[in-house]
């Protein structure tokens, strides 16, 4: 089996970490309701996109799914 031949110091181990942080989450607010949802998706508390109803409020987004 190979085997590192250094133990990787502080230093390195930081330096490959450098890239690791998380970005956010892409949000935008709702036109219709005001609540946070994914952009160009339907928004998940009214089911509006794009100005109309896509989905009936009430419902699951599983149950519409065809
Ligand atoms: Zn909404």
């Amino acid at each position: 089996m190979a085997v590192p031949k250094r133990k990787t110091s502080p230093s390195r181990r930081g330096m490959r970490r450098s890239h690791e942080a998380l970005t956010h989450e892409a949000h935008a607010e709702c036109p219709n309701c005001g609540e946070l949802k994914r952009p160009h998706n339907v928004c998940g508390h009214c089911g509006h996109y794009d100005g109309r109803e896509v989905v009936p409020v009430g419902k699951a987004l599983k149950a519409v799914r065809i």
